[in-house]
């Protein structure tokens, strides 16, 4: 019988509780112990949140697996006393959530939407048509499982859409590149580009004064992914210039993002609070539970992360 531990925040639980004993019962897997408290000796897996209580995994000396919630695993995947495989979440809800927001922003940046809700004078601004999606080249950095629905998304939607991963791609309807050469080639022609990269040393401050200054005048940018993504200072200064023309910012470097920074403050710049995509509770549990019904079965776990690279 596994013991399982949730690890998340407390308030948590009972959000996820029903849900995890549900995907227990479809795994045939009811006799399992789901709990939040927990000799440490004893628990088969834990299913954890960077934010929980569980910082040091010392003393869970018969662990087969540590089941994040989150897709970003950065402040997990460094930890030296976590030496079993470690599972992000990759889930339908997450991804769908993702999507909705990535085309959703980049509709608005596309139809110049913010002229018409801000700029409701009485003046009748006729002649100012935005090109159509066929003629608008948008960049997605990243095409992991978020990166590869919100490309395909957007290039279902007419887009011309490039993408960057840090291996070759092949996408249909998306023209791909990689590596450093890659970035370069990508960004020069990219109107609209979201970052939808994992916060890894390699990809800190992706997008900084030198890469910025590659884009065409006006560029847009969507940053869902994380806040080192980007060099908040290079992209003030760009912002200011008028190389980059908004940032609609999703993640940041602290969070929350605290009252002081400039961020909130600017006029080209829009905050979400890191809503872009949540974990949802009812398809995440299946995951999670469908993971653990594999190490049982002594099946490969799924969605594992590469501790050298960082995600
Ligand atoms: P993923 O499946 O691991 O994909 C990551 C992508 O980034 C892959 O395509 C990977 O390339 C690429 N990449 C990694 N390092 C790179 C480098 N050095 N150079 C170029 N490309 C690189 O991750 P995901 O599930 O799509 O999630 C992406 C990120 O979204 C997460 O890490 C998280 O930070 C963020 N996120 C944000 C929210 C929110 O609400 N704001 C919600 C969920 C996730 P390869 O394909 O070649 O490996």
């Amino acid at each position: 019988m596994p013991n399982i531990l949730f690890a998340a925040r407390p308030e948590r639980w009972t959000h996820y509780e029903p849900h995890l004993r549900e995907a227990l019962a479809e795994a045939n897997l009811s006799h399992a112990n789901l709990t939040t408290e927990a000799n440490p000796a004893e628990v088969d897996y834990i299913i954890y949140a960077p934010n929980g209580d569980v910082q040091d995994f010392t003393p869970f000396t018969r662990l087969k697996a540590v089941l994040n919630l989150w897709a970003g695993v950065e402040d997990v995947v460094g930890n030296e006393t976590l030496t079993v495989p470690l599972a992000r979440m990759v889930d339908y809800g997450l991804t769908e959530g993702m999507v909705d927001w990535v085309v959703g922003h980049t509709l608005r940046h596309h139809l110049g939407m913010d002229a018409h809700i801000h700029g409701q004078d009485g003046t009748w601004r006729a002649g100012i048509v935005p090109p159509l999606a066929r003629n608008r080249t948008v960049a997605i950095l990243g095409l992991g499982a978020l990166g590869t629905a919100c490309a395909t998304a957007l290039a279902g939607l007419n887009f011309r859409v490039t993408g960057w991963s840090r291996s070759p791609k092949n996408i249909p309807g998306v023209q791909t590149a990689h590596g450093p050469d890659g970035l370069q080639k990508i960004l020069k022609s990219a109107e609209i580009v979201t970052l939808l990269l994992p916060d890894t040393p390699a990809t800190e401050n992706t997008l900084n004064a030198e890469t910025l200054a590659l884009m065409p005048q006006g560029a847009v940018i969507l940053n869902p992914g994380r806040g080192p993504l980007i060099d908040d200072d290079a992209l003030l200064a760009a912002l200011d210039s008028g190389q980059i023309s908004h940032a609609t910012l999703d993640t940041f470097r602290i969070e929350p993002l605290p009252k002081e920074h400039p961020f909130w403050a600017h006029p080209k710049v829009t905050v979400t609070p890191h809503i872009a995509s949540e974990t949802r509770a009812d398809s995440a549990a299946r995951v999670i539970i469908d993971n653990i019904r594999r190490g049982e079965a002594g099946e490969p776990f799924l969605h594992l992360v590469d501790r050298d690279l960082g995600y």
